[in-house]
């Protein structure tokens, strides 16, 4: 499933300029324990006519709930961005073959039979946008390794629990 729009400025069709407004949400696949839950996004694209192609610029702002790196609660996140595409239409068969690809088609989304599919445009984006060590805030106090409370809401008695327990293993043999 996705949300899939077009074919667009195929062969006879006059119009040199599309524009879409998408609203979704979007499931952003398996929690690399970065994200939990799906995406909220909004988003507007121009879609133009380039060449053999077509060019999408669009923004996107979208609302996702991130896992902090420190505390490991969720926290909401918003990103905002913008992003350029410049897709062809596949070849017969050019999806599905495997073969190396050449640098100019690096650049190049395939699209097939010239659809567009927002979904996957918008969760690569969004994928992109977000921070490889989420941070519920600058200054997380993350939570207690011995006793796991959560430092930012409460402090608790594990005086020693920043002690490396193997410095603490040595410290019963002294
Ligand atoms: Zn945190
Ligand atoms: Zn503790």
């Amino acid at each position: 499933m996705g949300a899939v729009f077009g074919p667009f400025f195929t062969d006879g069709d006059v119009q040199e300029e599309v524009h879409l407004a998408v609203e979704e949400v979007l499931d952003l696949g398996v929690s690399a324990d970065i994200w939990t839950g799906p995406a909220t996004v909004q988003s507007t694209m121009h879609l133009n006519r380039s060449g053999r192609g077509i060019l999408i610029s669009g923004s996107f702002s979208g609302g996702v709930a991130l896992v902090c790196s420190r505390c490991l609660e969720a926290f909401p996140f918003r990103s905002q961005d913008h992003f350029e595409v410049y897709c062809e239409a596949a070849a017969q068969g050019q999806l599905e073959e495997e073969h190396e690809l050449t640098n100019d088609e690096l650049d190049v989304t395939y699209l097939e039979q010239g659809r567009i599919n927002t979904d996957t445009l918008l969760r690569e984006n969004i994928l992109l946008s977000l921070p490889v060590q989420p941070l519920c805030h600058e200054d997380c106090r993350g939570y207690c390794p011995r006793c796991g409370a959560n430092l930012n809401q409460s402090v608790c008695n594990c005086t020693e629990a920043h002690v490396d327990p193997r410095l603490q293993a040595l410290r019963k043999l002294l």
